[in-house]
């Protein structure tokens, strides 16, 4: 048989469409200078599994060989109670990525509007042309935040989707429950208005809105989260969505069969379990992003004030040499196009790392790859 690629004859005909989207540029793996390597890229969690979690992961894989729960029953009903919402007002999914798509398809035909900020999280206009609906990105404020009044004004009758990311990737900068509020009245009751809020738990401000409030007596607004962030199980794939029983069902309905495995059900229920260590991991990390930040806003740099994991510096055209710069160094951040460079949040010595790095490219220092 030939192991040619071209084989014979034409490849099959695919959607023209698949052409005008970009693939997702996932952040790149740790730096491969010889020294630690320090993966800034994919504000993932720097912290080992919870306690308790690699037991329960170990007990569900000897189960592989059945399919999972379709209705994550355990984790459906541990959920419920730690949200204070109602079971059928959560639905599961392949992490919030998996949600989203599904969330596309529930709510947008070919044709339809998707209006969401830009910059934001680099999944939405992906998702939003490769279900066929248009994105329509509304620039952010000259401060990195999402420009609430331009985005109702984007709004109209072909729009039947709002994504909003509070706090925002990569900016950080997280909407305050005053402020979402009457954006959530002023838009049409039948537009569904998602709330991603995959950076929730790092978000220690009073007033930050909070989509489990929000949603309760709006039934066109979903709460979208996930445990992949604060709770560390990225590589898991597991989130949820919370929202009234008409989206809830319809999410179900089009959910990938068995697509959350029995191992990452039984990770996120083990986490739910040790709420007192995610908040110590939290603070943690809360109190590392305010160092970064001060230490960055001391060496010149203006980043904005992160309410995420993770800091932003726009670079403009010095993008791609910062990054080049922080690998060097041992650290990969991720750069986005000639906007600017987002940086995770990390372990005391990546960060520490970073800062290097940063006050050395404000001065021109070349950087020597770490001993
Ligand atoms: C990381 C991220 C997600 C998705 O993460 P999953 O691993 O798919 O749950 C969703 N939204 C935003 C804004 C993110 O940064």
């Amino acid at each position: 048989m030939s192991t040619s690629t071209s084989g014979r004859g034409p490849s099959p005909r695919l959607r023209p469409l698949l052409d005008s989207v970009p693939a997702y540029v996932p952040g790149k793996p740790a730096a491969s200078t010889g020294g630690p390597g320090w993966k800034l890229s994919s504000n993932e969690s720097p912290y080992p599994p919870l306690p308790g979690v690699l037991e329960a992961v170990a007990a569900a894989a000897g189960r592989m060989h059945r399919y999972p729960d379709p209705h994550c029953t355990e984790l459906t009903e541990r959920l419920a109670e730690h949200l204070s919402v109602p079971s059928s007002h959560i639905a599961l999914g392949t992490g919030s990525s998996g949600l989203l798509q599904q969330l596309l398809h529930i709510s947008t035909d070919p044709g339809d509007d998707v209006v969401h900020a830009w910059r934001s999280f680099e999944s939405y206009p992906i998702v939003t042309r490769l279900s066929g609906a248009r994105p329509v990105e509304v620039p952010l404020t000259g401060d990195e935040a999402h420009d609430l009044d331009a985005m109702a004004r984007a709004v109209t009758d072909r729009t039947r989707l709002v994504l909003v990311c509070t706090p925002n990737n990569p900016t950080g900068r997280a909407l305050r429950r005053y402020a979402l509020e009457p954006f959530l009245d002023r838009l049409p009751t039948d537009v569904m208005i998602v709330l991603d809020e995959a950076y929730a738990e790092f978000d220690n401000d009073p007033h930050r809105a909070d989509g489990l409030e929000l949603y309760r007596d709006r039934p066109n607004v979903v709460a979208l989260r996930t445990f992949s962030k604060a709770y560390g199980l990225a590589g898991l794939r597991v989130g949820y969505a919370v929202a009234h029983e008409p989206v809830t069902d319809a999410l179900r309905k089009v959910a990938v069969p068995f697509g959350v495995s029995t191992t990452a059900q039984s990770a996120a229920v083990a986490s739910l379990d040790r709420r007192t260590e995610l908040m110590e991991r939290v603070g943690e990390l809360v109190t590392e992003r305010g160092r970064v930040h001060r230490a960055l806003l001391e060496q010149g740099w203006t980043p904005p004030d992160s309410r995420a994991n993770f800091v932003w510096l726009r670079l403009g055209r010095q993008t791609a040499a910062f990054a080049e710069h922080c690998l060097a160094a041992g650290a990969t951040v991720r750069p986005y196009g000639q906007d600017g460079v987002r940086i995770t949040i990390g372990e005391r010595q990546a960060n520490d790392a970073v800062l290097l790095a940063a006050d050395r490219f404000r001065r021109r220092i070349p950087t020597a790859p770490p001993a």
